[in-house]
């Protein structure tokens, strides 16, 4: 799914066939998930694939190495120029580009000596697919961010995003909305979270979050199409039976949310903010002037 025979991957300064390309069982990542990655979307749009926010990905990934005391051997720009290629060179247009950054063989608590540079890149629809989601709150909470540095984007933390969703699929939901420690609402497992209530947004304060950049984009078009918009701590029992909500991610896109814990919101997506939105979204990444529909 995620390559075939032919796909062609970057890996510390080579252009491998995925296929042949291996990696060491005692790999410092794969024990103790020590590792820095990205998710990033390229779009085909009317002058060819454009990579979605490439700098502040790949500024994000460099500064998710930074707290992790890796050392990155290339530069924002590098890895974007790597990325146009790496599209180029597996013929991609509309992609999902995973660059890792992970440690070679090391069985110690500091970072290996090894780092290992990896680029690849599939077509991948979206995440969470496009039927409106039925969410329960976990009882997972997001780590600590005294524990870890949650605005960073490591491997690891992701132990933590498995539990919830996994625990969430298994009571017959679709996704989990994982709370931080003073049990304000924070994030979805891979997504941010927001809520529609009487003509307005609300979505939580950076701190205990992946503070993404589609949210960071929702910030933006909501500004432009003059949505208010606020940032403030919020708890479950406010989200439930709200007008609409909604998560946020590169890899989710805009995906509308039907119910918090069985209890439905009360607009239709499509009435919904969330959905005009997921249009402005599209349009967006597709680097076409914005359409005024709100
Ligand atoms: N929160 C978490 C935990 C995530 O994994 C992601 C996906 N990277 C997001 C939020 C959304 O971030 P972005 O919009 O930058 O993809």
């Amino acid at each position: 799914m995620y390559f075939d025979e032919n796909t062609v991957l970057f890996l510390d300064g080579k252009w491998l066939k995925a296929a042949e390309t291996k990696t060491s069982l005692f790999n410092q990542t794969l024990h103790y998930g020590n590792g820095v990655f990205e998710g990033i979307r390229a779009y085909e749009t009317e002058h060819g694939p454009a990579i979605f926010k490439a700098k502040e990905h790949f500024e994000r990934l460099l500064f998710s190495a930074e707290t992790m005391y890796i050392d990155m051997p290339y530069n924002v720009d590098e890895l974007i120029q790597l990325s146009y290629e790496l599209l180029d060179k597996n013929n991609l247009q509309n992609a999902y580009i995973r660059p890792l950054v992970y440690f070679g063989d090391a069985m110690h608590l500091t970072p290996g000596e090894e780092v290992h540079v990896l680029l690849t890149a599939w077509e991948w629809d979206k995440f969470l697919g496009d039927k409106q989601l039925n969410v329960m709150t976990s009882p997972y909470q997001r780590p600590n961010p005294k524990a870890f540095h949650v605005e960073a984007k490591v491997t690891g933390h992701y132990a933590n995003s498995i539990l919830a969703s996994t625990h969430a699929k298994r009571q017959g939901y679709d996704e989990a909305l994982l709370l931080d420690m003073k049990g304000n609402v924070a994030e979805g497992p891979g997504a941010n979270f927001f809520y529609e209530k009487d003509g307005k947004l609300f979505t939580c304060p950076s701190g205990n979050i992946l503070p993404g950049i589609t949210r960071a984009t929702i910030f933006e078009l909501c500004e432009q199409f003059e949505i208010e918009l606020e940032e403030r701590f919020f708890t479950p029992d406010e989200v439930r039976g709200a007008d609409a909500a909604f998560f946020v991610g590169t890899a989710v896109e805009v995906a509308g949310i039907a119910s918090l814990d069985k209890v439905d919101f009360k607009l239709k997506w499509e009435e919904s903010l969330g959905f005009q939105l997921a249009k402005a979204y599209q349009r967006e990444v597709l680097e076409l002037e914005p359409v005024y529909i709100f």
